[in-house]
């Protein structure tokens, strides 16, 4: 990744550009992508500006009817190629997710098996039927309902996912017959932005259709208050979400927000112990713990919170730290020093607070350890706001109601996992979780293409993406009468 010698994608092509209607300066100029766990600078991009942003949205608008348009089996074909091509290039994403994201080897194949099933999945919405035949007011007459598409979507994505997350908007969009502007996070403008525009170039999606706006949150204010933009489907933190949210608002455009979580794996007395612990260090470790779905919080049975304690610091000690490029190695850094702050800042506060480290809690540069707390007071950062690091607090409690209380004890709301030896316990403990995804006897941190991922509370708006909740999302109603047959 020096510069030279890529086959795909041609450097020369994109560096320092941005995409919309082909490779093009930008009037924002250009931003460095820097690898986190070295401090290379890794890639040159384009930056949009707001009158980037604006341009885009006339050439969206004036691409959005033709593609509406066109056949279904034309898009899904094009979905296909582009599964095709993302199989083809599969090693070149997998190192631009590590080296942009500081992700393992592992963490980037996921992102890549899930945005394949995320195309897959837009495949066949394209096929679902999207109508009904009403009664008519007058004899002889129609009556019918059908979903269309909004016309231009805005993608807003944060940095932990680039590339699933920009294909579980895209594809269900483009599926569904929209024109899309996709504004990736700054550090991760590559593998979220610019492999995606060259996948779909690669494909064959029409000039025009799909634009990729690299910049920061002046360039998300920007799409998101786009008059050409009919929704805006942004992925990120609480805060930005409501800045998206009002500035879409004041446009009175449909908005679905993915935001963050405070979510608890809560493990019951009669839970396989082992187990639980596993998919607690998963849930919490897994990529430093930088995912909206990952376990904020440890409930266990007092019965078991010793050896779950035991268990979970052992998992993570036995992980080992470092680049993520280096074999053996499970835990990446933070992604930037502000992150690194953030963490540092809630474990320290908390730890003066009272809370009682039992192993991790001290950074070195970006690099944070696995780290687990308990002595945990509900006044604490770390039980009240979202870590987005690899830290666990562990907390017990003696009954279901009393673990139902503290998981609820917070405004968020995006998911949960519960753990027993019952499945039907599980699941009615499960049931008093106001969560909008729980797993039993599994991580927090799932996510499926055919599945309605998304949270209540302030983890959200109410929105869903995924499986038949993208059809919902991603068109909207017309009804039309005749006074005859049409
Ligand atoms: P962030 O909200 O700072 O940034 C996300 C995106 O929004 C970026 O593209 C950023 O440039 C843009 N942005 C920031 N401020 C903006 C503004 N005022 N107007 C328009 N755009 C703006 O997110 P982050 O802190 O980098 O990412 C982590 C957060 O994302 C966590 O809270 C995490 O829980 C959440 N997240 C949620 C989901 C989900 O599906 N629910 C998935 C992943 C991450």
């Amino acid at each position: 990744m020096a510069g030279n010698g890529e086959r795909w994608p041609d450097r020369a092509e994109w560096a320092g550009k941005i995409y919309s209607a082909g490779w093009r300066a930008s009037e924002g100029g250009t931003r460095q992508v820097i690898e986190p766990a070295s401090g290379h600078v890794l890639a040159e991009v384009g930056v949009a500006s707001p009158a980037d942003v604006a341009q885009a949205g006339v050439r969206a608008a004036r691409a959005a009817g033709d593609w509406a348009a066109a056949f279904p089996s034309d898009r899904a074909e094009i979905l296909l190629r582009a599964s095709s091509a993302l199989r083809e290039h599969r090693d070149t994403f997998r190192d631009w997710i590590v080296r942009e994201s500081a992700g393992v080897p592992a963490k980037g194949d996921y992102e890549i098996i899930a945005a394949l099933a995320q195309l897959t999945h837009a495949v066949g919405l394209v096929s679902l039927p999207r109508g009904e035949v009403l009664a008519a007011q007058a004899p002889g007459g129609t009556s019918l309902a059908w979903r269309v598409p909004l016309g231009v979507v805005g993608v807003i994505n944060p940095w932990n996912a680039p590339l699933l997350f920009a294909m579980r908007a895209l594809a269900p969009a483009l599926a569904l017959g929209n024109a899309v502007l996709l504004k990736p996070d700054p550090l991760t403008p590559v593998s979220g932005g610019v492999l995606v525009a060259r996948l779909f170039e690669d494909a064959g999606l029409p000039d025009g259709v799909l634009h990729v706006l690299p910049g920061g949150a002046e360039t998300g204010q920007a799409v998101a208050a786009d008059p050409h933009v009919a929704m805006v489907s942004f992925t990120g933190s609480t805060e930005a979400g409501r800045a998206v949210a009002r500035v879409a608002g004041e446009g009175l455009k449909r908005v679905s927000l993915e935001l963050g979580g405070k979510n608890s794996l809560v493990v019951l007395e009669d839970a396989d112990v082992a187990a639980a612990a596993l998919a607690g260090a998963v849930s919490t470790f897994g990529y430093q713990g930088q995912a909206c779905v990952a376990a904020g919080r440890h409930l266990v049975h007092a019965d078991l919170v010793e050896a779950y304690t035991d268990a979970l610091v052992g998992h993570a000690r036995s992980m080992r730290v470092g680049d993520p490029r280096v074999e053996g190695v499970t835990v990446g850094p933070v992604i930037s020093a502000r992150q690194a702050d953030r963490v540092e800042r809630i474990v320290d506060a908390s730890v003066a607070g009272g809370a009682r480290v039992l192993t991790g809690g001290r950074r070195d540069g970006l690099f944070y350890p696995p780290t687990v707390l308990d002595h945990i007071d509900r006044a604490m950062p770390v039980f009240t706001e979202e870590i987005f690091g690899p830290v666990a607090p562990v907390l017990s409690f003696h009954s279901e109601a009393e673990a139902v209380e503290i998981a609820n004890d917070t405004a968020y709301g995006l998911t949960a996992a519960v753990h027993s030896g019952s499945v039907p316990r599980a699941t009615a403990v499960a049931g008093q979780l106001r969560t909008g995804m729980v797993h039993i006897n599994d991580v927090s941190a799932k996510d499926a293409a055919n599945a309605p991922f998304g949270g209540m509370g302030i983890s959200g708006n109410g929105s869903r993406i995924g499986g038949t909740a993208s059809l919902e999302e991603f068109t909207q109603w017309r009804w039309m009468t005749a006074p005859g047959p049409v």
